[in-house]
């Protein structure tokens, strides 16, 4: 049976999986859900034989239905090629008592290139499938990773063009650098003088221009998102927890059946939402445990039934989860409000109105899968020290949060389940926060000095994405007020 989408706010309309994609968002603002969730037609044991990428076939052809084998095949083997500095994709590696699914391999050394390196080709050839004559032009803001893992994905892609605006003082120097240095003659980058917000706003403005895209149209373009609502980035994310537990089944670890845990280190709820979707297509995962840093909302949402963004919003060393709207939350209350796009349509206007909403004791009860907890900026760096100091293993800050949570857990429930821990992004992407914690900083060193001692005591060879970028030449050198970025976006395409 095909799966279609609909919008979690009840806009009119199912859509195909290529034209979800293609769209982003639904047309009321809602995020589009699947009307069923199909169970996966192979056993685990059966899958526990397959690789990383007929793993990811077998779970995206029950959920993106109109995409023939031969179409999604084609993206597939394209995503999952020699970017990853690892055949297995997205290996596993046990460190005191719990199993650390490193999502870190691909181009950009965070988990976003697991979704992002086959983003484009499921745009493009959804794209195909609907005739779409135009080029598509992707419009990011980010505020670090998204871009440059967006950048990665889109670069030389025919048929594509991609345009990153980040704010020139907001972000980290080897972040700066990653995106700078993009190649590909279909990629720019944008620095603006301006925050993350001005960004953001700045890019919903262009893509609900309709004079623009107007123009656009005309000379043969079209915008299109890769932000993380897009089911596009979702469904991508559900295989690699489907790979880990029948990577576990496989190296004998457990036995068929058996449950495991999953801890999730969030912000804007995607990663952890794709591992609920994993369990309902018959993955036996016990606990999704949710780990935020500072900004708590999550957290105090799960004790209490109250979601509230009404608060300081937090600096962290985890920067990718300094969140306080977790947007992919929504699809979650869709669901445990029965498939309700009246509710979360109700939920969702308190959310602007208010900055707030209560759901009610009913669908908390629906939440009995998760636990939610949080981890202080002390407690994450004391989480990086003592698992480097007790196994030789060094984590990045985020994956330290969901390290630190698990502990929580653990010592709240005294659950002995096997564990796996989505490890989000390599140490090497944060090399300050982690050498700090471990007490191996140095301020006269740079960014890239302070890897080369991250290499020397973790024994771990410094990945190709931060070498390569060391003495790369700089290609973007745009900076433009927040108030120039139609001009910008115009003057790339040659308008
Ligand atoms: C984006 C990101 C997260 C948060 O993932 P969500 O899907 O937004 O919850 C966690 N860690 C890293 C390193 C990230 O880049």
């Amino acid at each position: 049976m095909d799966v279609l989408y609909s919008s979690t706010r009840g806009a009119e309309g199912k859509f195909k999986a290529s034209e979800a994609i293609l769209r982003g968002l639904a047309p009321d603002g809602g995020l589009f859900v699947p009307d069923h969730i199909p169970h996966l037609d192979k056993t685990l044991s059966e899958i526990a034989k397959m690789n990383y990428q007929d793993t990811a076939y077998e779970v995206m052809k029950l959920l993106l239905t109109d995409y023939t084998e031969e179409e999604l095949k084609y993206c597939i083997n394209n995503a999952y090629d020699s970017k990853f500095d690892t055949q297995e994709i997205a290996p596993m590696t046990q460190a005191d008592g719990a199993y650390y699914l490193e999502l870190y391999h691909g181009a950009t050394i965070a988990f976003k290139d697991m979704a992002l390196s086959i983003l484009p080709y499921l745009m493009t050839t959804a794209a195909r499938k609907n005739n779409v004559k135009n080029d598509i032009v992707i419009l990011t803001a980010t505020s670090g990773d998204t871009g440059k893992a967006a950048l990665a994905g889109f670069a030389d892609v025919p048929g594509t063009k991609i345009i990153v605006f980040y704010p020139k003082h907001g972000v980290s120097p080897i972040q700066e650098k990653q995106m700078v240095t993009q190649k590909g003659d279909n990629t720019c980058v944008i620095g603006i003088e301006g925050n993350f917000d001005d960004a953001q706003t700045g890019v919903k403005k262009l893509f609900t221009d309709a004079a623009l895209a107007q123009e656009m149209d005309k000379a043969g373009f079209q915008f299109s998102s890769a932000n993380s609502i897009n089911i596009g980035r979702l469904v991508p994310q559900i295989v690699y927890y489907v790979y880990s537990y029948t990577r576990l089944l496989g190296e004998g670890r457990i036995a068929d059946g058996d449950a495991i845990n999953a801890v999730v280190p969030t912000g804007n709820f995607g990663n952890i939402l794709a591992a609920y979707y994993a369990k309902q297509m018959g993955v036996p995962i016990s606990k999704l445990i949710c780990a935020s840093n500072s900004n708590k909302v999550l957290f105090d949402f799960f004790q209490s039934g109250t979601y509230d963004r009404n608060r300081e919003f937090v600096l962290t060393s985890s920067p990718s989860m300094d969140i306080l709207i977790s947007s992919n939350l929504e699809r979650l209350i869709y669901h445990i409000a029965g498939d309700n796009a009246q509710a979360d349509a109700a939920y969702m206007k308190d959310l602007s109105q208010n900055g707030k909403y209560d759901i009610t004791a009913e669908m908390k009860s629906k939440l009995s899968d998760f636990y939610g907890n949080f981890a202080s900026e002390e407690e994450t760096a004391k989480a990086i020290k003592e698992l480097y100091d007790k196994t030789g293993y060094v984590i990045d800050t985020h994956t330290a949060v969901a390290s630190s949570v698990y502990a929580k857990y653990v010592k709240d429930t005294e659950d002995k389940t096997v564990t796996v821990i989505a490890s989000t992004a390599s140490p090497y992407k944060f090399t300050r926060s982690v050498m700090k914690a471990i007490g191996q900083n140095d301020d006269s060193l740079d960014d890239f000095q302070l890897a080369d001692k991250l290499s020397e005591i973790s024994k771990t060879a410094i990945p190709e994405a931060v070498s390569s970028i060391r003495n790369a030449e700089i290609r973007h050198k745009t900076v433009v007020d927040k108030t120039e970025m139609e001009s910008a976006v115009k003057s790339f395409l040659k308008m």
